[in-house]
């Protein structure tokens, strides 16, 4: 689905990321995990080119990511992203939020992005929420929405990057569950979390990044229980 190879990038005399080599399969679920700095927002932003990087390449399902214009729009509107603030439209109902984007990139008809737009609604447990606007909602609610509006541009690959970092604990399993259901029904998804039990549950392989580098692939039980690099048990140590 999307693959890094020798991946490197530096804001100005920065170095932040490091000959990257990650490589996605169609519905696999890499959970990054990293101390603050090492490089995972940076890694995430690159690969719907948000950020450009200076060494290596990206292939998005077997090609470069294009540089600009009709193609790259094409291509992010094939990856939906979840980031720690919800980012969704404040001045528009929920379910506007879904529509919108299918509507106007799309093309859909509007009658069916609504049909679309409350099935997801349902799906992630707030249907009851389309008419509101996003402040009316709790952040649990609103990070589950901007899922679901992700969810309505029919993405191949989806990447979150901490999506619950800034919820308050009872909300954070609402949203984790949503996720947990996400992956299981097959979706490609590239995860940056501090949330060590979805890493253990929900993720076929855990990357360890540390100083701009992945230090460290492993399936999760055999990178919690048995970390090979003194990075990851150092890491490991301080979170778990
Ligand atoms: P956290 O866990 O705190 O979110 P992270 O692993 O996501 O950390 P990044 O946000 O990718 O780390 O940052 C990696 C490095 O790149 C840091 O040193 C950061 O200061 C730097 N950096 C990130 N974005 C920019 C930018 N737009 N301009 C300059 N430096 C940047
Ligand atoms: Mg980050």
């Amino acid at each position: 689905m999307v693959s890094l190879e020798g991946v490197g990038k530096s804001f100005g005399a920065n170095r932040v990321l490091s000959d990257i080599n990650l490589s996605v399969e169609s519905g696999e679920v890499v959970v990054v995990i990293g101390p603050s700095g090492s490089g995972k927002s940076t890694m995430c932003r690159c690969i719907n080119r948000l950020e450009t990087i200076d060494e290596g390449r990206i292939l998005f399902e077997g090609r470069p990511l294009p540089a600009e214009g009709r193609e790259l729009a094409r291509m992010r509107a094939r990856v939906g992203m979840v980031f720690q603030s919800f980012n969704l439209f404040a001045h528009r109902t929920i379910l506007d939020n879904l529509t919108l984007g299918p509507v106007t990139v799309l093309g859909r008809k509007r009658s069916q992005a609504e049909e679309r737009a409350r099935e997801l609604l349902e799906r992630v447990g707030i249907a009851d929420k389309a008419d509101q606007l996003p402040r009316q909602l709790s952040g649990g609610q609103q990070q589950r929405a901007a899922i679901a509006r992700a969810l309505a541009m029919d993405p191949v690959l989806m990447l979150f990057d901490e999506p619950t970092s800034a919820l308050d604990p009872e909300m954070i399993s609402e949203v984790l569950d949503v996720m947990r259901a996400l992956a299981s029904s097959g979706m490609t998804m590239i995860v940056v979390t501090h949330e060590m039990g979805f890493a253990r549950s929900a993720a076929d392989r855990v990357a360890f990044m540390a100083d701009g580098r992945i230090v460290e692939t492993a399936p999760p039980a055999t990178f919690f229980d048995a970390p090979t690099s003194e990075r990851a048990r150092d890491f490991l140590g301080r979170v778990l």
